[in-house]
């Protein structure tokens, strides 16, 4: 299926590695010329080098830390005016519900509410001018289903999705739709991390934390980056404009609900 968005601009945030890179990709195999941010520039680089190689479309890169004032500003100024915009960025750290303070929060909600609402605030009204626009955002299983020990990131991410609850409507009908990607365990560091954490309070191996968690899944695996970033791909195209203010969950069917 073509998706019918060669030759836009797309930016995805946090897009060195995982998730985002996997948006990147997708992206840029349906003609998108793209740009890329991360912190890191080594990682950055070379993600930009192998997209640019494998399908021959335009790839600026910005290094900067999106979860900052000055960071969206050097990442705005480079971008310009997108058709296509990724929120995404680092996911906080695990804990326990009585230790986290207000600077965690203060933390968590930059990364994971504010920036995504500060990219979407700049780069929107210039969508809508033009008539059409998208824009997902990466926030995570657990604002459907709680993930105790990720409460910064259940409060953080809930924020969000009520704003864009709320936002998604008022742009619509200017030809932008908002979605939500809503990932359940994909294979990335930010997975290895994840059974790192549970390895280590556990005092079992890593490989027997993940066996643990994907008997827990319903397809018995990790998700992949690959097929992530197709759906994000499918949410960025011209065949979904009807789906607005959505939240997508990709999780191997492991919150177990109806709705
Ligand atoms: P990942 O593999 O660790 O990759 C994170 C990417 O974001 C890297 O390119 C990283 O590069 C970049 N990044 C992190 N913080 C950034 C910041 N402040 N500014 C700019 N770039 C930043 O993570 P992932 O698995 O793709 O996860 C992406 C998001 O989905 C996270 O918020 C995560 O919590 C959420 N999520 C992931 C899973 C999962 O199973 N993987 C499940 C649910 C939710 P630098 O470090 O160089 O900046």
């Amino acid at each position: 299926m073509d998706m019918g968005i060669k030759g836009k601009r797309a930016l995805i945030c946090a897009s060195s590695k995982g998730l985002g890179f996997g948006c990147a990709q997708a992206l840029a195999a349906e003609g998108a010329d793209i740009i890329m941010n991360a912190r890191t520039e080594g990682p950055l680089l070379a993600a930009a080098e192998g997209i640019r190689s494998t399908y021959g479309v335009e790839v600026t890169t910005v290094a900067a830390d999106i979860s900052t004032d000055a960071g969206q500003a050097k990442v705005l100024a480079a971008a310009g005016d997108v058709d296509i915009l990724v929120n995404n960025a680092g996911g906080p750290p695990p804990g326990m519900w009585s230790d986290w303070e207000r600077d965690d929060f203060i933390q968590a909600l930059d990364a994971n509410m504010l920036a995504p609402i500060a990219m979407i605030k700049a780069l929107v009204p210039a969508m809508m001018n033009r008539g059409w626009g998208r824009v997902v955002n990466i926030t995570s299983q657990s604002v459907k289903a709680p993930i105790a020990v990720l409460g910064l990131s259940n409060a953080a991410r809930t924020g969000l999705t009520g704003y864009v609850a709320g936002t998604s409507r008022q742009v619509a009908p200017s030809g932008v739709t908002i979605n939500n990607l809503l990932p359940g365990i994909h294979a990335t560091d930010r997975a290895v991390s994840l059974d790192g954490g549970v390895a280590n309070a556990q005092g079992i191996s890593m490989d027997d934390a993940k066996t643990q968690r994907e008997a827990t899944i319903p397809a018995r695996r990790y998700g992949t980056a690959e097929e992530f970033g197709a759906t994000c791909a499918f949410l960025c195209s011209q065949h979904a404009g009807f789906i607005v203010g959505q939240n997508i969950l990709l999780d191997g069917g492991a919150v177990n609900a109806t709705l």
